[in-house]
């Protein structure tokens, strides 16, 4: 028997970006929501960081753009790569048919936290931190009526009864495996470090630079820290740290010589890195009857692109729709065939993105292991061309303005909101 049973329309679990927005926009819409969270605070070291125009316009759609620029952030507005020295624009976010023609680059915690409080004025809507989801209420037909939880700071085991059901809790949801859908996970062929140093560390006047010893990618947080990426082989990292740090920062000396000397001034060797272990997937399907899978949970983005945060904005936009429709037009457990609605609306787009991240994979997979035999003046002839043709070819264009705009056809439905 649980400590403690709370009844809601919606229990949503997990408060990442998908989540916090869900959440927030159901509230909004007056509807008894529960946001479970497994973590005490909002500290979500090295998760997706860049939130691109297409976002930027749901944002303002949801009425939380104008605070959202009050938090710490850079903005870009366009990406230059350094090819073996030359900078080379890749894009220019000027030539984009929008209205919000620049991106931002911002870590995630402060942004929760502020779709936590903006959620939290309407009494509909209450947070649960330090709650982890630990299975689901399934009845004998298979129809899911709840979550089971633990709340660690009251030691209470917790009983969620719900019309509905969010997965939101991620890559490794708990919901999803609860339910036994396959995650549809891909091999990839590379893996990421990050790791972090003070703004100003170096100066990174490029968002990367592409050598023939490497790749590295930077981006400024707009709050004192400077993250830089290094992409890698797929299972390399083992033979890597059994190297040594100081063979580590031999081959990002290689590089980029100014960012190794930084990174023995300030990092603690790799205790300050993370591996980012790149697994794209998409599950087999994203609903069953009481329950709907979204963000990470329901397809995995890899960081090529930064389309991770987008997905789930994306996702939550098109659910709070669904939900707001079924929850007000029926009664009882939300029905698969409801929820399917949202499934349709959104596997073309994020299947789309997921096979040109992984074409992009294959690509940076190639640079890894070939780049050194390539020679210089080819590189150096190609990024000319690259630079003056690229925008102009119809496909690279549309793939560029769909990584950074999203989609298009998907707006937030005003019309649910109660004020
Ligand atoms: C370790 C890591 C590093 C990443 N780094 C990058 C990056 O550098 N660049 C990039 O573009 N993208 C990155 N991503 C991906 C990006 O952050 C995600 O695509 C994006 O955050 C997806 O949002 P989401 O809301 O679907 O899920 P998430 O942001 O993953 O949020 C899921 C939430 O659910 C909570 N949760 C999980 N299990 C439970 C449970 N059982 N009960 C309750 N709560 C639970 C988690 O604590 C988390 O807050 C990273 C992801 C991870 C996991």
């Amino acid at each position: 028997m649980p400590d403690r049973v709370e009844t809601t329309d919606v229990a949503i679990a997990g408060c990442g970006p998908g989540g916090a927005v869900l959440g927030y926009l159901l509230a909004r819409s007056g509807v008894d929501v529960a946001l479970i969270e497994r973590a005490a605070t909002f500290e979500r070291e090295y998760r997706g960081f860049g939130w691109n125009p297409g976002v930027i316009r749901l944002f303002d759609e949801m009425g939380v753009l104008d605070d959202v620029l009050d938090l710490a952030h850079e903005t870009v507005t366009d990406g230059t790569f350094s090819l073996y020295g030359t900078d080379v624009s890749v894009l220019d976010f000027d030539v984009l048919d929008t209205e919000y023609p620049y991106a931002l680059m911002m870590e995630q915690p402060s942004l929760l936290e502020y779709l936590v409080d903006r959620a939290d004025a309407y009494t509909t809507f209450t947070f649960h931190p330090s709650t982890t989801v630990t299975d689901l209420r399934v009845e004998g037909n298979g129809t899911i009526q709840g979550i089971e939880a633990h709340d660690r700071k009251a030691d209470a085991d917790v009983r969620f009864d719900t019309r509905v059901v969010v997965g939101a809790d991620g890559r490794y949801s708990t919901v999803r495996s609860s339910t036994g859908i396959d995650p549809g996970f891909f091999e990839s062929p590379i893996d990421l470090v990050w790791f972090k140093l003070p703004s100003g560390a170096i100066d990174a006047r490029t968002e990367g630079r592409i050598d023939r010893n490497g790749i590295l990618l930077y981006f400024g947080l707009g709050d004192g820290e400077l993250q830089v990426g290094y992409p890698i082989l797929d299972g390399e990292w083992t033979s890597i740290r059994a190297g040594g740090f100081s063979a580590f920062s031999n081959r990002i000396a290689a590089i980029d010589s100014e960012l190794a000397s930084a990174m023995y001034r300030h990092l603690d060797g790799f205790r300050d890195t993370t591996l980012l272990d790149i697994a794209p997937g998409t599950a087999e399907t994203w609903s069953r009857d009481g329950m709907a899978l979204v963000g990470d949970a329901a397809h995995t983005a890899s960081p090529i692109g930064a389309q991770g945060n987008p997905l789930a904005i994306e996702d939550a936009v098109v659910i709070h729709d669904v939900l707001a429709t079924a929850l007000r037009d029926s009664t009882g457990v939300v029905p698969e065939e409801t929820l399917a609605e949202f499934e349709t609306r959104r596997r073309p787009t994020v299947e789309r993105v997921i096979s040109l991240q992984r074409r992009g994979a294959q690509n940076l997979a190639f640079w890894i292991t070939y780049g050194q035999y390539v020679p210089e003046l080819l590189v150096r002839g190609s990024a000319s061309i690259f630079s003056w043709l690229v925008p102009q070819l119809p496909p690279i264009r549309k793939s560029i303005e769909s990584f950074a705009l999203g989609d298009r056809s998907i707006s937030v439905t005003q019309s649910h909101f109660i004020e």
